[in-house]
């Protein structure tokens, strides 16, 4: 048979997979399957059992992404970002050794350290941008941890030169590419064995739910990680990944407008005489800005604004900016004054003109424009 989706481009993909299959009469999109439990007898032969194991949203949503990040019949979606964490650090062996850097997303680094506390895992924190010290960490059967950008830094990582440092070293490596989506990194590509996701950010795209994914071209690893899906039960509600795949269908523009505002805005937040220190990758949505005056006057900036949104999270349509240093568990690299943009999809003039009216309230070095 030919694959009618075969050569087609991923915004092209994430419009048109997951659907039911093309006949008359047939919705255009998977229904809202809401339901614990499905018929079935001896004789009614295979089909779904029960709603811990099976559920047709997810499994429409699962062949999107997991096409997307080249692994068709890889995806297992989760209840949230970090359930998908917690089922991929079980990949590790009962005192596995896991590699990760102290830019890794917050709560991922206090799950790790939790388990390290209990026994159940060895934790060495290395610096992913000396690519040495990872390769000196490394041991056969460890799992490294990579994420770049990384968050709210947003430094870059060299991903295929970790990926190929794990696989000599005998090590699995796992990349947290939630910042990227699969429409700007593809790390399976790159020699990765795990790609995890908080599909609660661009994936889905309206800030409107929490569900995680994790993505592998390894059969066997798949099978574990549905086999901990069951087990553990941090399943996804039907509704949830109905709406997760909803958003995806405008992914592509979505996150094109994003980064285009991104870029812009970054371009003039580095003219700003209120800003000390603009950090931007030159790709992705989410800027971060370090302002004159510490962490007083970052507050500052954020009660000033009025079309931005004073929230944690990122990647929906709405536009949001935190202080990160006032969450308790943020690590102390993060500059007390920085403050992550995540840009939405609103207008960009109208969100420069809120940053800079905001700005102005900081004390700054020179006189404002
Ligand atoms: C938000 C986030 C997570 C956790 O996902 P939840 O859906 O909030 O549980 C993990 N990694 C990164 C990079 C994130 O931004």
């Amino acid at each position: 048979m030919i694959d009618p989706h075969a050569d087609l481009d991923p915004a092209t993909l994430a419009v048109s997979l997951g659907r039911p299959p093309r006949r008359a009469g047939a919705p255009l999109n998977v229904p809202v399957e809401l339901s614990s439990t499905f018929l079935g007898s001896a004789t009614s032969g295979p089909g779904p059992v029960y709603g811990r194991t099976d559920n047709a949203n997810w499994q429409a949503l699962e062949h999107v992404i997991g096409t997307l990040e080249g692994a068709p019949n890889g995806c297992t979606v989760f209840g949230s970002g970090m359930a998908a964490v917690a089922a991929v650090l079980d990949l590790l062996d009962h005192g596995g050794l896991l590699v990760v850097p102290a830019t890794a997303y917050n709560t991922t680094l206090e799950l790790a350290g939790a388990l390290r506390d209990r026994g159940r895992l060895r934790l060495a924190v290395a610096d992913p941008a000396d690519p040495a010290a990872v390769e000196q960490a490394l041991e056969p059967g460890a799992m490294l941890w990579i994420e770049s950008p990384s968050n709210p830094l947003l430094e870059v990582l060299d991903v295929p030169r970790l990926v190929g440092s794990a696989r000599a070293a005998g090590a699995v490596s796992v990349v947290d590419n939630t910042f990227n989506t699969p429409l700007l990194a593809t790390p399976l590509a790159d020699g990765a064995d795990v790609v995890v996701h908080s599909a609660t950010k661009y994936l889905s795209g309206h800030s409107d739910l929490l569900l995680g994914a994790v993505v592998t071209g390894d059969a066997e690893t798949h099978r574990r990680l549905v086999t901990t899906r069951r087990l553990t039960g941090g399943v996804p509600g039907p509704f949830e990944a109905w709406l997760a795949l909803r958003g995806m269908r405008t992914l592509d523009v979505r996150l094109r407008r994003s980064v285009d505002t991104a870029r812009l805005l970054a371009q003039r937040l580095t003219e700003h005489p209120r800003v000390d220190r603009v950090r931007y990758p030159g790709g992705g949505a989410v800027v971060s800005v370090e302002v004159a005056g510490g962490a007083a006057a970052a507050d500052a900036v954020v009660d000033a604004l009025r079309l931005w949104t004073p929230a944690t999270s990122l990647g929906g349509v709405e536009s949001l900016a935190e202080r990160r240093r006032r969450h308790g568990n943020e690590p102390a690299t993060v500059p007390e004054s920085l403050i992550r943009l995540s840009v939405g999809v609103e207008h960009a003039g109208d969100l420069w003109r809120d940053l800079d009216q905001a700005l102005r309230v900081t004390p700054g070095r020179g006189p404002i424009r």
